[in-house]
């Protein structure tokens, strides 16, 4: 058992394996053959800090970053890291000169995005990197039906000019997770009609993907030339129905504890936590844990999310508040600084993200990608 809080010691912590992230890379990569691997590290790295995150990837064999938001991408930049990066969600206004000044590959939807790029480009003086996003069937945020051929003139017409330098064209799976469905393979035709199109229409480009994690790990035909993995950099099967985390050659990379603040002895009866929802059924020790909804534990967790504490597995009862939620522990002997293990890679018998999203109706990608960046991350491993 830990001792008691000191100020060098944080309430409530996430540690991150940048190991484990390093070694999934390495699986996914072999899975994926000759096709390079793009580490998708978007959303802070679901979770897990975004640099080391994606220092590691790139030494597990990651050769391209990608990330959703720009900031996100000049943020690596900022870092040092000059690593291939693709960023793909923009909304008219952004100003596409940073990325296009510092080599980022622009992900572009839409007609008015690549004329905005071409304009920050000769803005620039400089050739902008841009990856066409083709719809196949996702209707999300590629260029759809007609509105292809639209970007795809506009591509033609502007690499001509010599201000933009077409290097990908991809897309992004609707059903991915059910690699049964009609729409996996409808959607890998209707790409390949679309990287002929591009490459008819005298574009060139170097990479043409559609994989993300779960088509990285259940369908190697759409590998093409790299696959773009996020969930499973981190060690989270994307497909729970279909095989767990160790049956794909991953490992969990975050473990997310707290150190109990109070311990008390209650009698039979009473209630817990706000609105009494838990009713102690007998005399009992509870455990105060300082990790809430403002740390990114989910209040639906209330009355069902798993913790252990020196690897024996109890819930949460009554309400997870802002801060903190309550543990009955019956008669184990726990003491204040006590370490209480919401979720980690689950050898110690602690449960896993995967365990938390079942038991609060989501998916993994929501359990780690929503803890609160007010957590302090303690990273463990090569890079450390
Ligand atoms: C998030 C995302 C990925 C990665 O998806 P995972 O399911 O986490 O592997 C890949 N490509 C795009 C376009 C994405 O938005």
């Amino acid at each position: 058992m830990l001792g008691p809080m000191s100020t060098d010691q944080p309430t409530a912590w996430v540690t991150i394996d940048l190991d484990a992230i390093a070694s999934n890379v390495a699986s996914l990569k072999e899975r994926a053959g000759d096709a390079a691997v793009m580490a998708v590290v978007k959303g802070d790295a679901y979770g897990h800090g975004l640099v080391p995150s994606a220092r590691a990837a790139l030494r597990g064999g990651a050769t391209w970053l990608g990330v959703a938001q720009m900031a996100e991408a000049l943020e690596l930049r900022a870092a040092g890291v000059d690593a291939p990066l693709l960023t793909w969600l923009h909304a008219p206004g952004v100003n596409f000169a940073p990325a296009v000044r510092e080599g980022i590959d622009i992900g572009v939807p839409a007609v008015w995005e690549i004329e905005a790029v071409a304009q920050a480009a000769r803005d620039e003086g400089r050739t902008a990197r841009v990856q066409l996003k083709a719809d196949t069937g996702l209707a999300r945020n590629g260029a759809y039906g007609k509105d292809w051929d639209l970007l795809r003139d506009a591509a033609a017409r502007l690499q001509a000019e010599g201000v933009i330098d077409v290097t990908g064209v991809f897309t992004h799976f609707a059903y991915a997770d059910s690699p049964q469905h009609p729409t996996v393979l409808q959607q890998q035709e209707l790409f390949r009609e679309r990287v002929a199109d591009a490459e008819r229409a005298g574009l060139k480009p170097d990479v043409r993907h559609m994989s993300n994690s779960a088509a990285t790990l259940t369908t190697p035909s759409a590998a093409w030339d790299m696959v773009r993995p996020g969930l499973s950099v981190y060690g989270l099967t994307p497909v729970p129905d279909l095989g767990d985390a160790a049956s794909f050659g991953l490992r969990p990379a975050m473990t997310m504890a707290a150190r109990a603040t109070v311990v008390k002895r209650v009698p039979a009866g009473q209630g817990v936590s706000y609105g009494h929802t838990y009713v102690t059924p007998r005399e009992t020790t509870l455990v105060d844990v300082p990790a809430g909804y403002a740390d990114g534990v989910p209040r639906a967790a209330s009355a069902v999310g798993p913790v252990a504490i020196e690897g024996k597995r109890f819930t949460v009862a009554g309400r997870v508040c802002m801060d903190q939620f309550v543990v009955d522990v019956g008669d184990l002997p726990v003491e204040a600084g006590a370490e209480i293990v919401l979720f980690g890679p689950g050898d110690h018998g602690e449960p896993t993200a995967q365990d938390w999203a079942d038991a609060v109706g989501t998916i993994s990608y929501e359990i780690v990608t929503r803890i609160s960046s007010r957590l302090p991350r303690v990273y463990v491993g090569e890079g450390a």
